[in-house]
């Protein structure tokens, strides 16, 4: 069902608290949720009409709004469909990506297992290039279908989409995801293996806390979790955010946590960081400014 008139698809002044994991954030001051593609293009053409600011959401499992907000349009995917053809599976990008790696290896299919402790939509996972346990969106990702900053619904093929650790060309440009097409093979031991990959996610990380999933991006010299863990920063906190005592390479919020506490944190890590190890931390959550 699209809608067609904008007093029922775009709303004024809601809270994005509840659309981010990590349970932060204030007001948006315009926000639609996008069950079909054309909610999303009305939503788009509303944005450029109004000259307003886009911000595309999907489970907002990797960002960090603003305790002011964000002045301007937060469109929240949820588109929903999926879309099996022997072993190719197409998922609309707010479909959740945890969800389509424990689908599919019930189907015995193989290739997404990783994705069933990535509490993300498939939009995100693709913009993030997400990844776990060895593997990430490159190495089973066929084609995306988006839309362009001209409105156009266009398609790009695997290579075409830049990814390389935790990127892709949706990072740079001003696209949004509407879809993707996966491609898996046949595999009996799928199921097994993805329930191992989420059982040692559940033992090794703060799964029931609220964060954002890794803080920061691993340097190449040793994971970002291992030189905090080392410089004894676990446990070190700002206001109501803290470094994970289970997982050193997250922040979560335990409690009235503010965006500038974990701003804060992440600055007061990054430094201690340069100073013992000169290395320079890049996070990998994303900020997302008030305006
Ligand atoms: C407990 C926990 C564990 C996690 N573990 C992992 C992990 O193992 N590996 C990993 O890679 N990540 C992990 N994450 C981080 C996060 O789940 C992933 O980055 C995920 O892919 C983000 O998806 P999302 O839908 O939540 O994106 P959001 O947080 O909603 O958005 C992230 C970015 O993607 C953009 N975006 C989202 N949808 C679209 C779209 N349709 N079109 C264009 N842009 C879009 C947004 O604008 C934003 O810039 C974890 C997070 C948590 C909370």
């Amino acid at each position: 069902m699209s809608h067609a008139r904008p007093q029922e698809l775009i709303k004024k002044n809601v809270s994005l608290k509840k659309y981010s994991t990590f349970g932060i954030g204030g007001f948006a001051t315009y926000f639609s949720e996008a069950k079909t593609i054309d909610d999303l293009l009305f939503s788009l053409k509303y944005a450029k009409e109004h000259k307003l600011r886009v911000f595309v959401l999907g489970k907002g499992s990797n960002v960090l709004f603003d305790d002011r907000g964000y002045n301007g349009l937060v469109i929240l995917n949820k588109l929903q469909t999926i879309k099996y053809e022997d072993m190719l599976v197409t998922a609309s990008a707010g479909y959740s990506f945890a969800l389509l790696g424990i689908q599919t290896a019930r189907k015995n299919l193989s290739g997404l297992e990783f994705a069933s402790g990535i509490p993300g939509s498939v939009g995100g996972a693709i913009f993030m290039n997400a990844g776990a346990s060895g593997s990430d969106v490159s190495k089973v990702l066929k084609k995306a279908t988006y839309i362009d900053t001209e409105l156009n619904i266009r398609t790009l093929a695997n290579e075409q989409l830049d990814f390389s650790y935790r990127t892709s060309i949706f990072q740079k440009k001003g696209f949004v995801i509407i879809s993707g097409c996966f491609s898996l093979c046949v595999s009996e031991t799928a199921r097994s293996k993805q329930k191992g990959d989420l059982k040692r996610r559940f033992d090794s990380q703060p799964y029931k806390e609220k964060s954002a999933g890794c803080a920061f991006r691993n340097p190449q010299a040793a994971s970002a979790g291992f030189l905090i863990e080392n410089s004894g920063l676990k446990g070190k906190s700002v206001g109501g955010a803290f470094v994970s005592e289970k997982h050193a390479n997250f922040i979560v919020n335990k409690g009235g946590a503010t965006s500038s506490d974990v701003l804060q944190l992440i600055e007061n890590v990054k430094s201690e960081i340069l100073l013992r190890h000169n290395i320079e931390l890049e996070c990998e959550v994303r900020y997302i400014p008030f305006e």
